[in-house]
């Protein structure tokens, strides 16, 4: 049994689990399920727990999109001045559209295309992280056609082995992402000739859900080598990125709050100009969501008794793709002994599984809390078996606001057509 809860502003009472001051039972009589239920007192205490490890030292916190993209969530983050890290010309457009600041929008990814780079240019975002030799001819291009200098860091891959899962370590030499530790200086150099190409920083990300400050701190020596080898050929940086990646608590994972996280790093960059940035996603919304969801069936078996509840791989995909971990919890539990369930959806996969025998007090028709689901949910989330996405809901105190309507099967099947 876990201690306390992964999701900070849950807690149990009379009318079952409740959310800041919002009964969970009550946002499913309102809204349906499944849906996803945010705590907007959670995702604030993230964020500045970050600005509060960052103190006074010029710093920027660029919340990585693709972990949560939803405008109500980009908006919580935006009025609270953060930057953001795109991965895509739609990620920037809903950032600009929740209100976000384009100079603090830095822009990620391997295969950024011309029109993405164009209308980032138009927008006048912060920074490019640039990925290979490649990119950065396409861009010096793009920007000389548009009179315009393109603010770049290269994303540099410090190869250090971040002890994670091998689909989210990003770091090590042999995957697609950033450029070669050996190829970086001459890059800059080459950068620093392009009429249109504007040098201002350096970048790097090794992975996700890391729970060890060390190999984080192990990467910013190794680029801090680079910044000081540049500095001494007169190509001086205003940045250094360090990404993101600090993990959060799906069971019973212990990770370091972001001032822990941050002090060897900190240390590392005493006494230094340069303004730090990092671009956490899943620290900021993972532990702030829960996906809420009832129980379509209890069915019996011989060696196993399922919960079949109507959220399925298609609304949350962790546990399918990366055999993920989340807790289950009963909304509001039954004086009944636990029975060992697994928790599937209804999709016509062995793989659609939620969560692996679970010990749950519950009868037909009870809510279950999905938590940690926050970030990487429904962002991953698809219309497979022409399931409609679930709602998004965001409470705030007392107040439950709809940040996105249920979809319906007519948003489904627009834009396409049989044949005549
Ligand atoms: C995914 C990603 C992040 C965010 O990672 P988290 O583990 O969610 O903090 C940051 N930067 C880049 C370049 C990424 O690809």
């Amino acid at each position: 049994m876990t201690t306390a809860l992964p999701v900070p502003t849950l807690t149990t009472g009379s009318a079952g689990l409740t959310l800041e001051g919002v009964a969970l039972c009550e946002i499913a009589e309102r809204f349906g399920t499944p849906t996803y239920v945010y705590s907007r007192a959670a995702l604030t205490s993230a964020f500045n727990a970050y600005q509060q490890a960052l103190g006074l030292r010029k710093s920027l916190v660029c919340y990585a999109v693709k972990a949560n993209s939803s405008l109500g969530i980009l908006s919580v983050f935006a009025k609270l001045g953060a930057g953001f890290d795109v991965v895509s010309g739609g990620e920037l457009a809903r950032v600009l559209a929740a209100g976000g600041d384009p100079g603090k929008v830095i822009f990620s990814g391997v295969g950024k295309s011309v029109a993405e780079m164009r209308y980032a240019l138009e927008t006048g975002i912060g920074c490019f992280n640039v990925e290979s030799a490649a990119e950065l001819d396409r861009l010096q291009e793009v920007a000389a056609q548009m009179g315009k200098r393109a603010p770049i860091a290269f994303r540099v891959n410090p190869d250090v082995n971040p002890n994670t899962h091998p689909y989210i370590s990003t770091g090590l030499r042999g995957n697609k992402f950033g450029v070669a530790f050996t190829e970086a200086l001459d890059l800059y150099r080459r950068a620093a000739r392009l009429s249109h190409i504007e040098i201002s920083g350096i970048d790097c990300h090794i992975g996700s859900q890391l729970l060890d400050p060390a190999p984080m701190t192990e990467a910013a020596e190794k680029i801090l080598g680079l910044v000081d080898q540049l500095a001494s050929e007169g190509i001086t940086l205003d940045h250094i990125d360090l990404g993101g990646g600090l993990g959060i608590r799906y069971r019973d994972e212990e990770p370091p709050t972001p001032t822990d996280y941050l002090k060897p790093l900190l240390a590392c960059f005493a006494g230094r100009e340069e303004a730090l940035c990092f671009e956490p996603g899943r620290s900021l919304v993972g532990n702030a969501g829960l996906l809420l969801t009832r129980i379509e069936y209890l069915k019996p078996g011989v060696e196993k008794n399922f919960a079949i509840i109507d959220a399925a791989m298609n609304d949350l995909a962790r546990p399918a793709l990366y055999d993920a971990y989340h807790e289950i919890v009963a909304v509001a539990p039954r004086e009944l002994p636990a029975t060992r369930y697994e928790v599937v959806g209804p999709i016509c996969e062995s793989g659609d599984f939620l969560g692996h025998d679970r010990h749950l007090s519950v009868a037909t028709g009870d809510l279950l809390a999905i938590l940690s689901a926050g970030a990487y949910g429904m962002t991953m989330s698809s219309n497979y078996n022409t399931r409609p996405r679930a709602a998004e809901v965001l409470v705030d105190g007392t107040e439950t606001i709809l940040i996105r309507e249920r979809e319906t099967l007519e948003h489904l099947l627009k834009g396409e057509r049989p044949l005549p």
